[in-house]
């Protein structure tokens, strides 16, 4: 499955933040291995959809669907080097799907920065300069060879090498390949060259206690959206030793404390969806009287491929999808009257399964 990959450089809330996830993790029913790998937490993907069809359906059990973080060890500094626990840094990162990018914004006395002053665009350069040297690398592994085959007028070398070109001189120039723009043609050999910098980034603020209320005024926090504006990342804003406190409470008592720190949606909870919604994850629903349930699948699936995320039997024997969306669902009050509004369709197999679908899927076994 997918996952997010937490970086950042020491001292800056990682460790704060991923225990988080993994107590969010480890208060769940449903995924009581959540902890065997120390380092992958699972979560539930918050989903306010399915609480309504469990009002509307009364199952006897709900079930979320889960989302990966990966709490990526080694030394960042020098990485791109190749230097024992630096390699294992970039060699972590190419394993991931996404890039949370943690950075200290709050200010503690107590707590050193690793320079010495908490800077937060200085903290992402170190960190993204690491990375874009390591692409450097590997775009120039590649060039000289399609150069060669360039020069022989081999076409597709040619076409490579536009490419590699606007890689290299991007990359010399300290951006990462994500700010490239390239054609749907030309992204292919992008993606065949597996580069770091061009996965997607959230890059999370980790703001003080005490200014979590006022983010709009916070100057740090200000420079890290204009920067990540600049290569089209987006930001969100955390205080991870609040999201500590409120990883250790469920259902109405975290809503309680939610509503006493006046903020709408806990950190981690933004932290969740921005991530997989950044992955290109969505989540279609199965709603029966035995359960109801959230799965997810990537946009752009058909109706096979997502039944294959239940179970490979389903993809190998599908015959049609029975579906309503959401909104359908719940405007008519129930399945039955759904069916009477004529909501409810009967999808084939090229069928690209939408965000929010209740599916019924009929098969052969
Ligand atoms: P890591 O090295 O990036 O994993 O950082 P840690 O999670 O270990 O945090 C380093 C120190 O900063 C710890 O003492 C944390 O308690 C503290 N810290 C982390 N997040 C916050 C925060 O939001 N506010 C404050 N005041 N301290 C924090």
């Amino acid at each position: 499955s997918l996952t997010a990959g937490i970086v950042g450089l020491p001292n800056v809330g990682k460790s704060t933040l991923f225990n988080a996830i993994t107590q969010a993790g480890a208060l769940s029913a449903n995924y009581p291995f959540a902890t065997i790998d120390p380092n992958v937490g699972i979560v539930e993907v918050p989903d306010h959809r399915l609480h309504k069809l469990t009002e509307l359906v009364k199952p006897q059990k709900t079930i979320p669907t889960s989302f990966e973080f990966t709490d990526i060890a080694g030394i960042v500094e020098g990485a791109s080097k190749g230097e024992g626990l630096g390699n294992q840094f970039l060699s972590h990162i190419r394993q991931v799907d996404a890039i949370c990018h943690v950075v200290r914004c709050f200010s503690d006395d107590d707590i050193t920065h690793v320079s010495g002053r908490v800077d937060p665009i200085s903290d992402i350069e170190t960190i993204n300069l690491e990375l874009i040297l390591a692409d450097l690398e590997t775009v120039m592994k590649r060039y000289p060879k399609v150069e060669k085959m360039a020069k022989q007028k081999d076409k597709d070398a040619t076409y490579e090498f536009e490419v590699l070109e606007k890689l290299k001189d991007a990359l010399e120039a300290e951006q990462p390949a994500r700010s490239v723009e390239f054609t749907k043609e030309q992204m292919k050999y992008v993606k065949s060259l597996h580069l770091l910098t061009s996965k997607p980034i959230l890059y999370v603020a980790n703001v003080g206690e005490d200014e979590l209320l006022d983010v709009e005024n916070n100057a740090k926090v200000q420079q890290v959206k204009e920067y990540a504006a600049n290569e089209g990342a987006s930001v969100i804003v955390v205080c991870a030793k609040v999201e500590s406190e409120i990883a250790e409470l469920q259902g109405e008592e975290k809503q309680e404390f939610l509503d006493e720190l006046g903020i709408e949606e806990s950190g981690l909870d933004q932290l969740i969806k921005t991530s997989y919604d950044m992955l290109g994850l969505a989540t279609y629903f199965t709603a029966g009287e035995k359960e109801v349930r959230a799965w997810t699948f990537k946009k752009g699936m058909t109706a096979p491929q997502a039944a294959g995320v239940i179970h490979s039997d389903f993809e190998r024997g599908f015959i049609r999808a029975e579906t309503v969306s959401y909104d359908d669902l719940v405007n008519a009050g129930s399945e039955s009257a759904a069916k009477d509004q004529g909501k409810v369709r009967l999808e084939g197999k090229e069928y690209l399964v939408k965000d929010g679908d209740v599916i019924h899927f009929r098969f052969n076994v």
